[in-house]
C-alpha cells in the first residue's frame, strides 16, 4: 500500500487546493473528509492522474501515512476541528503531528496544544491566508505551536507555500502556542486597515479633486509604481476601471455597505484586551459597521448640514500627491501598531516571536501582500529587538518626508467634511506617540479628585500620592 506523507481532513475548497499543491511539490497526500462520498468525487475529478491517494476511515487514513504522522485538518473552525481530534487521539502514537490550517481562535489552539501535549501529540495551529488561489499555488503560511512538529513538517510548509525575492519562502515558524492564529487574525485585522485607506484614498480623489474612476484608476496605477505596490493597490485600480455590462463602470453602483466575517473585530477586542493602542484597526472596523448603517445614513443625510460644496482652488497634481503620501504614513502607523499588538501578546504570554519573519510571511501569497513588507523585514533584520517600527530609521525618515503632506491631506478633508477615521487616527497616533508631555496629566488629577485613585509626580515615579482636591473633610 502507498506510503502518504501526510494526511488532510477536509474537502471543502481550501483543503483540495492546498492538497493539489502538495501534490504539484512531489508529496503523497492521503484525503479524507467526514462526507465520504466526496473523497470518491475528489479522486475521480479534480484529483484524477494525481497521486492523491483517498481514505474512507480515519481507521485507514492512519494506517496509509509515514511516522511521524502528519495529519491537516482544514475544516469549519470551532467544534468540528475538536471533534476530528477526540477521534484521532485513540488512533495515534506519541510524537504524532496534528495541523490544523482553518480559522481558529488563537486561544482555541493555546488549548488544544496544551491538551494534546499532555497525550504526547504534537500540535500545530497555522494561519492560512490567500484564499483558494493561495491555497493552490502558494499561500502565506504561519505556522505555531508544540515546536517540535516543525523539522517535521517545514519541507512540505515551505515548499507549498509562496515565494518572494529570490524563492524566500512565506512561510516560518512563527512561535508557542497559538501564535500562529493571533498571527493571522492581526493580519486580517490590518487588511481592515489597508483596505479602509484605500476607501479614504479614493474619497478624497473623488469628492474632493472631482476625479473621474478612468483617473482614479490610473493614479492607483501610477501608485502601483511607488511605496505602495501591492496587491491591493493593484486590485483597486482594476475594479475602478472595471465596466459592467451597459459599459459604464460598476463600483458607483455598488451598494456603500460593507460586511465582515469577525476578524478584524477579533484583533480590535484583543487590541482592548491587552491595552494597545491598535486604534486603525479599530477605526476601520467602526467605519465597516458606520457604512453598514444605510437607511440611518439616508434619513441623516437629508438633516444633518456638513460644509458647503466648493470646488478645489488649489494645485490638483500636488493635492494627488498629498493623498498618496497620507496614505503610506497611515500605513506605516497600522503596521507598527499591528506589531505593537504582537509584541504586547508576546509578553502576555510568554511566547517568543518572529517578528522579521513575520513579515516575510505576509510578503507573498496573502492579500495584504506588499513590497512594503519586505521594508519591515529588513527593519527587523536591523534590529530584532527593534520597539517599534517608528524608531527605525527607514520607517521615521518615511513618515518624516510624508508628513507635511499627510498634514494637508486630513486638513483639506476635514474642511471639506470627508469622513477619513483612519488617516485622522493614524495621524492622532503619531502625533500622541512622539509628545513627550500629554494631558494624562489631568486625567490623573480628575481621577484622584472623585476618586482618590492617587496620582504620581513627574519628579518622583513610583510614589503614588492623593491630594484633598477641596479641602473638605
Ligand atoms: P468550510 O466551509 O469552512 O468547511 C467545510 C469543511 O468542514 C468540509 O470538509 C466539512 O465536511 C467540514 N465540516 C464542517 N462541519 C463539520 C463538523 N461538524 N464535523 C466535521 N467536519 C465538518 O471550508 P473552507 O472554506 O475550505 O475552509 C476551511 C477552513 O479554512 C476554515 O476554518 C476556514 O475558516 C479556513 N480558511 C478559509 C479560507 C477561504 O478563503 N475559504 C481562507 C483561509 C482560511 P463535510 O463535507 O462533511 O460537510
Amino acid at each position: 500500500m502507498a506510503q502518504a506523507d501526510i494526511a488532510l481532513i477536509g474537502l471543502a475548497v481550501m483543503g483540495q487546493n492546498l492538497i493539489l499543491n502538495m501534490n504539484d511539490h512531489g508529496f503523497v497526500v492521503c484525503a479524507f473528509n467526514r462526507t465520504v462520498s466526496k473523497v470518491d468525487d475528489f479522486l475521480a475529478n479534480e484529483a484524477k492522474g494525481t497521486k492523491v491517494v483517498g481514505a474512507r476511515s480515519l481507521e485507514e487514513m492512519v494506517s496509509r501515512l509515514k511516522q511521524p504522522r502528519r495529519i491537516v485538518l482544514l475544516v469549519k473552525a470551532g467544534q468540528a476541528v475538536d471533534d476530528f481530534i477526540e477521534k484521532l487521539v485513540p488512533l495515534l502514537d506519541a510524537g504524532d503531528i496534528i495541523i490544523d490550517g482553518g480559522n481558529s481562535e488563537y486561544r482555541d489552539t493555546t488549548r488544544r496544544c496544551r491538551d494534546l501535549k499532555a497525550k504526547g501529540i504534537l500540535f500545530v495551529g497555522s494561519g492560512v491566508s490567500g484564499g483558494e488561489e493561495g491555497a493552490r499555488y502558494g499561500p502565506s503560511l504561519m505556522p505555531g505551536g508544540n515546536k517540535e512538529a516543525w523539522p517535521h513538517i517545514k519541507t512540505i510548509f515551505q515548499s507549498i507555500a509562496a515565494k518572494v525575492g529570490t524563492g524566500e519562502p512565506c512561510c516560518d515558524w512563527v512561535g508557542e502556542e497559538g501564535a500562529g492564529h493571533f498571527v493571522k487574525m492581526v493580519h486580517n485585522g490590518i487588511e481592515y486597515g489597508d483596505m479602509q485607506l484605500i476607501c479614504e484614498a479614493y474619497h478624497l480623489m473623488k469628492d474632493v479633486l472631482g476625479m473621474g474612476h478612468d483617473d482614479m484608476a490610473q493614479a492607483f496605477e501610477e501608485w502601483n509604481k511607488t511605496e505602495l505596490d501591492s496587491f491591493l493597490i493593484e486590485i483597486t485600480a482594476n475594479i475602478l476601471k472595471f465596466k459592467d455590462a451597459d459599459g459604464k463602470q460598476l463600483l458607483p453602483k455598488i451598494r456603500d455597505s460593507a460586511g465582515q466575517k469577525g476578524t478584524g473585530k477579533w484583533t480590535a477586542i484583543s487590541a482592548l484586551e491587552y491595552g494597545v493602542p491598535v486604534t486603525l484597526i479599530g477605526e476601520a472596523v467602526f467605519a465597516r459597521c458606520l457604512s453598514s448603517l444605510k437607511d440611518e445614513r439616508v434619513q441623516a443625510s437629508k438633516l444633518l448640514r456638513g460644509p458647503p460644496k466648493s470646488a478645489f482652488q488649489g494645485d490638483k497634481r500636488a493635492f494627488l500627491e498629498d493623498i498618496r503620501k497620507a496614505l503610506y504614513a497611515s500605513k506605516i502607523i497600522s503596521y507598527a501598531q499591528g506589531f505593537m499588538l504582537l509584541r504586547q501578546a508576546a509578553t502576555e504570554f510568554g511566547w517568543t516571536l518572529n517578528y522579521g519573519g513575520i513579515a516575510l510571511m505576509w510578503r507573498g501569497g496573502c492579500i495584504i501582500r506588499s513590497v512594503f513588507l519586505g521594508k519591515i523585514k529588513d527593519a527587523f533584520d536591523r534590529n530584532p529587538e527593534l520597539q517599534n517600527l517608528l524608531l527605525d530609521d527607514f520607517f521615521k525618515s518615511a513618515v518624516e518626508t510624508c508628513q507635511a503632506s499627510w498634514r494637508r491631506a486630513v486638513s483639506t478633508g476635514v474642511q471639506a467634511g470627508i469622513p477619513m477615521p483612519c488617516f485622522s487616527t493614524a495621524l492622532a497616533f503619531y502625533d500622541g506617540y512622539r509628545h513627550e508631555l500629554l494631558p494624562a496629566n489631568l486625567i490623573q488629577a480628575q481621577r484622584d479628585y472623585f476618586g482618590a485613585h492617587t496620582y504620581e509626580l513627574l519628579a518622583e515615579p513610583g510614589r503614588f500620592i492623593h491630594t484633598n482636591w477641596t479641602g473638605h473633610g
